[in-house]
């Protein structure tokens, strides 16, 4: 059209709109239906819908491939994990979202995976375990540990050793980190998070640029059964048009709040991977002030999850799923975009009640 490269900006507002027809809306509605009229690109809901495809067009466009949704991030995670071939290798960070550490470990006890876990911030550690691995299962930044991936250099050693590679992309969203064009096969998420960005809304999907692996993973989707509902792909594509603002302003709190925490006589450390939206920090007086300075904030929300418009914070260890090797007293504190002094504020005051 304009023959040069949009900016994801601009692609997180345009894409996946409905071609402009006179009378048509701007939006792409919400189709609620079961059967669809045959002669189509598909005929029942299962295998189908108009309001997942507007909300895969975005996704796909933003990380350079295309994209399929899922009821969440943990579906579109277990129709990836399925594709591992009986008793096959899997490679996986030590410090992964739990849910994903969990289902690897589960499907380790059953037999069906050998799961190795290593420090993803170790490339020739990670390097070394893909040796004859079936995938290896990058999450760059580590929730909640915030550890960093060198994608890149593991993807270009896995592939070239027949290694498949997986990067859950959530923590940074398409526009801090493209896993494909570092050399990664697929691109998983959890839309519940940044991308919806609101908190109202549980979707997962996963991104490839290969078609043999998106035809596959299409199937999964059918077989399992584990489709978006049109509503909640709406909200997410909704969401998205806004992500560069969200994500710019809360990046902009966070690197703000990091150093000012990380100044404070009342913190241990703070840790910040310099983009993002989330910091890790650990206070004076551990686990016990942990939990009482999160339950009892104001401006900021005791609450799980992250990535929505609103600060949430919580002691990662009070979930009895969060590995051990996290430490009790983590607090995993998910930046929103109120204004920064008042967040500051709110911390102090905490910190100051407790700490
Ligand atoms: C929340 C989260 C998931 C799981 O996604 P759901 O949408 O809750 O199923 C996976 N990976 C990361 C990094 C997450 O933060």
């Amino acid at each position: 059209m304009h023959g040069h490269e949009l900016s994801p900006s601009t692609i997180a507002v345009g894409a996946g709109r409905p071609n402009r027809v006179p009378g048509g809306p701007l939006n792409t509605p919400i189709t609620l239906a079961s059967a669809l009229v045959p002669g189509g690109a598909s005929e029942y809901g299962r295998h189908g819908n108009p309001t997942w495809e507007s909300f895969e067009a975005v996704l796909g466009a933003l990380e350079g491939g295309r994209a399929l949704a899922f009821a969440s991030g943990i579906a579109a995670t277990t129709a990836l994990f399925d594709l591992v071939p009986g008793r096959a290798a899997v490679v996986a960070p030590r410090h992964a979202y739990y849910g994903t550490i969990n289902q690897l470990k589960e499907r380790a006890r059953r037999g069906l995976i050998e799961l190795r876990l290593v420090d993803i911030d170790n490339t020739q550690q990670v390097v070394d375990a893909c040796e004859g691995a079936a995938l290896v299962w990058i999450e760059s930044p580590t929730n909640p540990a915030l550890e960093i991936a060198d994608i890149a250099a593991i993807a270009q050693a896995a592939s070239a050793g027949g290694t498949a590679v997986a990067v859950d992309n959530t923590f940074a969203t398409p526009l801090r980190q493209k896993p494909l064009e570092q050399g990664a096969d697929f691109v998983v998420h959890s839309a519940s998070k940044l991308l919806s960005g609101h908190s109202d809304v549980i979707l997962g999907a996963v991104v490839t640029n290969s078609d043999r692996a998106y035809a596959a993973i299409e199937k999964r989707r059918s077989v399992l059964g584990a489709i978006p509902g049109a509503m909640e792909t709406w909200l997410a594509t909704r969401g998205m048009r806004t992500l560069h603002v969200r994500l710019d302003r809360a990046e902009a709190n966070a690197r703000e709040l990091h150093k000012r925490l990380s100044a404070s006589d009342r913190v241990v450390y703070s840790r910040y991977p310099g983009f993002g939206t989330i910091i890790a920090f650990e206070v004076v007086g551990g686990a016990a002030v942990a939990q009482k300075m999160t339950e009892q904030s104001d401006v900021i929300t005791y609450a799980t999850s992250l990535g929505g418009v609103e600060s949430t914070w919580e002691r990662r260890r009070r979930h009895a799923g969060e590995p051990e090797s996290v430490p009790e007293g983590l607090i995993r504190f998910s930046v929103g975009i109120e204004d920064v002094e008042d967040l500051w504020l709110d911390i102090q005051t905490a910190l100051a009640a407790f700490a």
